[in-house]
């Protein structure tokens, strides 16, 4: 059957590829991005399951722009953290669906979108499907170049859209710096782009508080959060705040795709999340948990990779290892044979195509099982 030209003309992420390739039992992975299924507050869930559904409510539809006490616990915590009035969030099936809602919302095909490189490969995707002209900005220790975003501009580029996962990249570890966070706002001022501001992991700080975020410096960003790696994915709730004119196409684009997300998840996030004092407890064990698994992860790899560089996480879920003169792509399957499992930096790439690189999460194992899946990969790396 002849396919749509979006259809054609997205890429399949070579992560989700793999994903069936490390779940094999003999393989360590840490390759998917998956939050540690360890450190989920499954009974606290199970508890506001059971107690959301002795309301009819939570097996209904709901409103499309989401629960209303979900809302206004959402718009709380943005405010919070943006420190400035959030009045509003459209809650989405994840924040994967607030970022295609928003493409849709705001891209024609031709569109210029700039996109860090490497970049978070759902994003690309996303941009692909929308047919969106993707132009890569580096990104170094202190996140996006935004000098080089200035340089091109510049020279004439006019993107609609700056995409940024601001804080703990997803795949390179890094955090754009407080400066350049500011200067990336008064761009998109001065130049009339908007930027969303991607950030799943920002409440997974272990080494103190992230920056503010870019929305704290400008009313031209639409902000994305997520409940997959503070509580669980599987609930599927996302959201997103920025302007009120694209919230409202983003809820108008959002009942052509689902109607509504969830009802019974969204109720177990509001219940969990006004729960300050679970989640106070429940993050400060997260972080607690998540720290000293990174810090086991590059420990090893100091040990048994010399000469392999690897960031310094401060929060998140990734490590960004460099291995001078190893095709990462043709190592995977002799590490697979090892049992263990990672992403090649390629899979990321937009311009540059790094081949020495590849992603490791470290979040998803305790640490005798990441050291193990170090040793295994230095052993298939020599
Ligand atoms: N943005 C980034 C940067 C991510 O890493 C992810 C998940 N891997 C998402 C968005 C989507 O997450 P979810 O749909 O589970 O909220």
């Amino acid at each position: 059957m002849p396919l749509s030209t979006a259809a054609r003309s997205v890429r399949g992420s070579a992560i989700r590829d793999l994903l069936a390739l490390t779940s094999r039992p003999e393989v360590i992975s840490l390759a998917g991005g998956l939050p540690a299924a360890d450190l989920m507050p499954r009974e606290r869930i199970a508890a506001a399951a059971a107690a959301a559904l002795a309301h009819p409510a939570s097996i209904q539809y709901g409103e499309t722009a989401g629960l209303p006490a979900l809302r206004v616990v959402l718009a709380a915590h943005e405010t919070a953290r943006c420190r400035r009035e959030i009045t509003d969030v459209v809650v989405t099936t994840g924040s994967q669906q607030a970022l295609d809602l928003v493409a849709r919302a705001v891209l024609d095909p031709g569109d210029a979108v700039v996109v860090e490189d490497p970049a978070y490969v759902g994003a690309l995707q996303v941009f692909q499907a929308a047919g969106a002209a993707l132009h890569p900005v580096p990104l170094d220790g202190d996140g996006l170049r935004v000098d080089v975003l200035e340089d091109h501009l510049r020279d004439g580029l006019r993107p609609r859209l700056v995409h940024t996962v601001s804080t703990f990249h997803n795949p390179r570890g890094v955090t754009l710096s407080p400066q350049r966070r500011v200067r990336l706002a008064g761009l998109a001022e001065r130049y009339g782009f908007t930027v969303v501001e991607d950030d799943p992991y920002g409440l997974l700080a272990f080494d103190g508080a992230p920056p503010l975020p870019v929305a704290a410096h400008s009313d031209r960003v639409v902000r994305l959060g997520s409940a997959s790696k503070v509580l669980a994915p599987a609930l599927r709730v996302g959201w997103l705040s920025g302007p009120p004119g694209l919230l409202a196409a983003v809820e108008l684009l959002k009942q052509c795709t689902d109607l509504c997300t969830s009802s019974l998840t969204q109720a177990i996030a509001a219940d969990l999340l006004a729960d300050t004092a679970f989640l106070d407890a429940h993050l400060s064990g997260v972080r607690a948990a998540t720290a000293s698994r990174a810090h086991a992860f590059t420990t090893a790899v100091a040990r048994h990779l010399p000469g392999v560089t690897c960031s310094a996480p401060t929060g998140g879920m990734f490590c960004w290892l460099e291995l001078p003169g190893v095709d990462t792509t043709a190592l995977l399957p002799r590490a697979l044979e090892h049992g263990v499992g990672f992403v090649p930096g390629g899979a990321f790439a937009v311009e540059a195509p790094q081949p020495h690189a590849i992603r490791c999460c470290y979040a998803s194992h305790p640490e005798p099982v990441i050291h193990e899946a170090v040793r295994r990969l230095a052993r298939a790396a020599t």
